[in-house]
């Protein structure tokens, strides 16, 4: 499934594992399919290696949007954090619940147990299920 993004080495779970760096755009830059979401305006365009991070139903990071405490070197800041959601072995790929709406979801192809079928957020499966929407591939 093309690009994924692997520990390099183990993290606890609840660790920080990095922070994501990129240029924050408008909703109405031009179309890039790796994007995050801030609210309804602002979304960020990660870096690599971020960026190549994959969906999956059961996901082993999340992203927190949060402050970083202040240090006698740095003022404290708001950034884009990745987090260890349970334990991480060196080289398992890493993956997030990309929490797509329906009306952009594509079928999941992750193979977890709970596989909801379609990358989609939670919230929105049961408009695919009973709309049998066509999603866009
Ligand atoms: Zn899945």
């Amino acid at each position: 499934m093309g690009k994924g993004v692997f520990a390099v080495r183990g993290y606890p779970a609840t660790a920080m594992i990095g922070e994501i760096t990129g240029e924050l755009a408008f909703h109405s830059a031009p179309g890039d399919e790796y994007t995050f979401d801030f609210d309804d305006e602002l979304q960020l365009q990660p870096e690599a290696p971020f960026r190549f991070i994959n969906h999956s139903c059961n996901p082993n990071c999340e992203f927190e949007l949060c402050e970083q405490p202040e240090t006698d070197e740095q003022l404290g800041k708001t950034g884009l954090f990745l987090f260890a959601l349970r334990d991480i072995q060196p080289d398992e790929p890493l993956s997030i619940d990309y929490n797509w709406p329906a009306s952009c979801a594509i079928p999941c192809l992750c193979r977890e147990p709970n596989c909801r079928g379609w990358v989609v957020t939670i919230d929105e499966l049961p408009l695919l299920k009973k709309k049998q929407l066509t999603p866009a591939l």
